[in-house]
């Protein structure tokens, strides 16, 4: 992509409203714009990262056996009647009506709509588990949407439902998706502690956030530091191995502040192993039995003839939220540099060739490096622009490509000005160049 093509409307200076580093890069760097309070609309750069954190959460369920399907975002208020919760959810549900007057709303979440889809179609113990999710757009009217696309009222999110026989399959299956939730945050370079938590409106009994440390964050957490060295995302999936995971991480203490208990956090941690901090949460997973299928009439035959209520969880993560925890936790924002994990850039490398005017010779170079590079599936963007050398590093280190090449009038032969982002310029052929990326690319 050549700069002077682009639709990345970088601002000079930091935008005032913005309170959050996340919030600021984003309309610094042009990848979001707020059409109102809560809404944004995504530009290409938030929406390449976006969609590429989208494909890492998709291949983690896949792996785990979840099945992906696509409901609406406009429900009906019928099925909200039936569990109860059309009442319940209050003013954060936007509720519309057709021209037929009948109630709709715009979906906060779908674990009615997913419950009435299983109930039509499966009858019988035989075809449990069932595992479904959607990556959806939901709306929430918050009563004070703020820092950018961290707290909005329209957002994007994965969730997955689950549908058991009985409990101790049911925690088989929430078990399966604490494992796919460890390897997701992992691939995303982001270190997210599994936390004890309350169920709130959706309700239930058993309940773990997600949440990656960051002092931006909405969310209190108590912990005990040696949560951090907990590594569990090589588990087998099978159940003996999936209990021994969790416990791995419940034997430390490790709650919100709606679960925090004073003694109890004095008692189990010692003074040096106490962290109290704040974070953002990415993920949350429910289990809660028969809570919607009971009221909604979702049964399965069993063994020897009688009936019972699907045992059933739901698992969310937040996927547009995600691209502002990616940049609280990666921005150094004192230094402006921006350097996205690979696995999400939206570019894998810049090039940034010394234009001087009516010399194309750095221009030329950049081409061919450019043609190269895309042949081997590496994804580029060029400064095309006259624009002077300081600024066009600026804008690069704000885009936030992990690797850079520069090209000025010292470049001769086949030696190149190679950087990662952060570490010291290497001077490498343009074959050592490609190896170095794709072999990091291969590692997510
Ligand atoms: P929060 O406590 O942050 O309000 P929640 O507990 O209400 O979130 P869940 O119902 O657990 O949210 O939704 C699953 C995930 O969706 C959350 O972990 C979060 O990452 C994301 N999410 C929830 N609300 C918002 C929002 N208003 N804007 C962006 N992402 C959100
Ligand atoms: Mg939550």
């Amino acid at each position: 992509m050549y700069i002077s093509k682009s639709f990345i409307p970088i601002l000079k200076n930091n935008p005032s409203e913005a309170k959050i580093k996340s919030h600021q890069l984003m309309l610094r760097v042009g990848m979001i714009k707020q059409s109102s309070a809560g809404i944004y609309s995504w530009l290409p750069l938030g929406f390449k990262v976006m969609k590429k954190i989208e494909q890492i959460v998709r291949e983690e369920q896949n792996n785990i056996g979840v099945q992906e399907i696509l409901m609406p975002t406009i429900q009906s208020s019928e099925i909200w009647k039936e569990s109860g919760r059309y009442e319940d959810y209050g003013e954060e549900m936007l509720r519309i009506k057709d021209r037929q007057n009948r109630e709709m709303l715009y979906g906060p979440t779908n674990e009615e709509l997913v419950t009435d889809i299983f109930r039509s179609a499966i009858k019988s113990y035989k075809s449990l588990p069932q595992l479904l999710y959607h990556i959806q757009w939901k709306f929430r009217d918050e009563i004070r949407p703020r820092f950018g696309i961290m707290r909005c009222r329209e957002f994007y999110m994965k969730d997955a439902y689950s549908f058991d026989v009985s409990d101790e399959e049911a925690l088989f299956s929430y078990n399966k998706f604490f494992l796919s939730y460890l390897k997701t945050f992992k691939r995303l370079d982001l270190t997210a502690i599994p936390m004890a938590a309350d169920t709130g409106p959706i309700g239930g009994n058993l309940s773990h956030e997600f949440v990656i440390l960051a002092e931006t964050g909405e969310s209190k957490i108590f912990t005990d530091k040696r949560i951090f060295d907990v590594n569990g995302d090589q588990t087998k999936l099978e159940k003996k191995s999936l209990e021994d995971l969790r416990k791995k991480y419940e034997i430390f203490y490790s709650v919100t502040d709606e679960k925090f208990n004073k003694e109890e956090f004095e008692k189990k941690v010692s003074e040096e192993n106490r962290l109290k901090t704040k974070g953002i949460e990415v993920g949350h997973i429910f289990y809660f039995g028969d809570k919607y299928s009971k009221p909604m009439n979702a049964s399965v035959d069993l063994p020897g003839g009688k009936k019972d209520f699907v045992k059933m969880g739901s698992y969310g993560i937040g996927v547009s939220r995600l691209v502002g925890a990616i940049i609280e936790a990666k921005y150094d924002e004192k230094n402006e540099i921006m350097k996205w994990p690979i696995s999400v850039a939206p570019y894998d490398i810049s090039i940034i060739p010394m234009i001087n005017k009516n010399d194309t010779t750095a221009l030329d170079k950049a081409n061919k490096i450019n043609f190269e590079l895309e042949k081997n599936n590496i994804d580029t963007i060029i400064d095309d622009t006259d624009e002077n050398f300081s600024s066009k590093i600026k804008k690069m280190n704000l885009i936030g490509a992990p690797y850079q090449i520069i090209i000025g009038k010292q470049t001769d032969g086949d030696l190149l000005e190679f950087k990662e982002v952060g570490k010291e310029t290497q001077k490498i052929n343009l074959t050592e160049i490609i190896k170095i990326i794709n072999k990091q690319k291969a590692k997510n």
